[in-house]
């Protein structure tokens, strides 16, 4: 294969809307699914004389996220204004950040390279910005029309440096990117509706070389593998005119997933094209370094961290973390399940069994699940202790995800309590030896792995309910 005389060159920018209810520069809500053009005013249509005015929990969002990253924040930046025309931009620029950035110089570890060291990708800057509105080509015949409620809504750029060397490196990056800002709880990062977005800069070189080949920018990937896709083939299309003797003509390419191709979209500007200036109608943004200092010890505990402390504290194996910590509402969820329960492994057993198959079937998501972890906690102990077999525990946790009731309520009401009590258990043991006399006669006559099996038709007259430890006893007291 003729690409592999070339190495990949990954630069990734990665637009992320930040959680708050109401724009970057004015008062109107920044929710998504809204009816076109609601969510407008003044300043977000850009009509003459209105003046923006800075979301602070904007800010405080992207200092979190940038500090998350491993940036250092700055105590002064600049919005700039970035000029261009678009007809979904109404002010004919849009505010962003240009050589003085909210942040900069962070990275964000992807893996593991064979010998145990860290692959990292370096994270070049964060910026705050703001979106611009959409264009709607398909809805009107001959027509486009513009919603404009996404105009101002408060974004954060993300731009790494050209680190990544694969179309997997760059979905790796993307994915603990993603799950990052999870943590961070600063952005809802749905690509589908649109919170996070991939613009993606990608050269060939041959290995070894230092200076970097012609890039282009990819844009219009709507997925993580639409990105890998994507990257794998602008990486063939390059190498393939590289072999050929022809040029990288640098520009900006749109991924057609369809297709599986790219197709070119406009030459790309540089930088100057865009004519940044300072904004003048907002003041440079100064931060205080003590706000900042507390903003970096207020961070949650970030996902390395928290895989980390799971395995040391509730004993389960890295691969087992590294399901459980994939989104934070389901690593909350287990560690309330295993603390409470003092179990680590039932818990995983449970959250990736039952729990994550009930959300499945239902379409619920973890932090409206009517079995709380307390109350799952609950349950494992009723099965540690022997009040329930493990058998009746299915059926009384399909009894709490559908009512809510508490584990110990299910069991009673529906007859599954264990029972321990030895007349009872006597009794079904009599009855199986008597409805099935070729193994009883085998049993007692000293054919001692036959018990398992009577052991199975007493668990199933008594519906589950029977002590298995207690019938064991009472059969071997019986017979051999
Ligand atoms: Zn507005």
């Amino acid at each position: 294969m003729s690409h592999q005389r070339y190495e990949m060159v990954v630069g990734l920018e990665v637009h992320v809307q930040l959680k708050t209810r109401t724009k970057a520069f004015c008062g109107c809500s920044a929710d998504f699914g809204a009816a076109p053009n609601v969510n407008t005013c003044p300043v977000c249509l850009a009509l003459p004389g209105a003046l923006p005015m800075l979301n602070r929990h904007a800010v405080e969002l992207a200092t979190r996220a940038a500090l998350g990253l491993g940036c250092s924040v700055h105590t002064l930046s600049i919005f700039a204004r970035k000029n261009y025309f678009y007809p979904d931009l109404p002010k004919g620029y849009q505010i962003s950040q240009f050589d003085q950035p909210l942040a900069t110089g962070g990275s964000v570890v992807i893996g593991k390279t064979e010998n145990g060291s860290d692959i990292k990708v370096g994270i070049t800057r964060v910026h705050m910005e703001e979106d611009a509105g959409k264009s709607i080509h398909d809805r009107y015949p001959g027509a486009s029309a513009i919603d404009l409620n996404r105009s101002g809504v408060p974004l954060i750029e993300i731009v790494s440096e050209p680190d990544i060397r694969s179309a997997a490196g760059a979905g790796a990056y993307l994915r603990t990117l993603k799950q990052i800002l999870q943590y961070l709880d600063v952005s809802d990062v749905s690509m589908e509706e649109g919170s996070l977005r991939v613009d993606a800069n990608i050269s060939v070189r041959p290995p070894g070389q230092e200076k970097l080949g012609t890039k282009t920018e990819v844009k219009n990937m709507n997925s993580f593998s639409g990105v890998e896709k994507a990257l794998e083939s602008e990486f063939k299309r390059q190498c393939a005119l590289l072999d050929s003797g022809q040029r990288v003509q640098q520009q900006t390419l749109l991924w057609d997933g369809t297709r599986g191709t790219v197709r070119p979209s406009r030459t790309k500007e540089g930088s100057h094209d865009y004519r940044y200036f300072p904004e003048p109608d907002l003041l440079p943004l100064m931060l205080d370094a003590t706000w900042i200092h507390e903003a970096r010890g207020n961070l949650p505990e970030l996902p390395d961290a928290r895989k980390k402390r799971f395995v040391e504290a509730y004993g389960v194996s890295p691969t087992e973390v590294e399901q459980l910590t994939a989104a934070p509402e389901l690593a909350e969820y287990f560690e309330g399940v295993a603390r409470a329960s003092g179990d680590g492994k039932a818990a995983y057993n449970w959250v990736m069994g039952e729990v994550m198959a009930a959300l499945r079937g239902s379409g619920v998501d973890i932090g409206r699940f009517k079995v709380r972890p307390a109350d799952l906690a609950q349950l494992l102990k009723l099965v540690r202790e022997g009040t329930i077999s493990n058998t009746a525990a299915k059926r009384v946790f399909a009894g709490m995800a559908e009512t809510g009731k508490p584990a110990p309520q299910i069991a009673a009401e529906e007859g599954l309590l264990q029972v321990g009590d030895e007349a009872a258990i006597a009794t079904w043991v009599d009855e199986v030896l008597d409805e099935h006399p070729e193994e009883a006669r085998r049993y007692l006559a000293g054919e001692k792995k036959l018990q398992g099996v009577l052991v199975g038709f007493v668990m199933k007259k008594s519906k589950g309910r029977a002590d298995p430890k207690r019938v064991n006893q009472l059969l071997s007291s019986r017979g051999g």
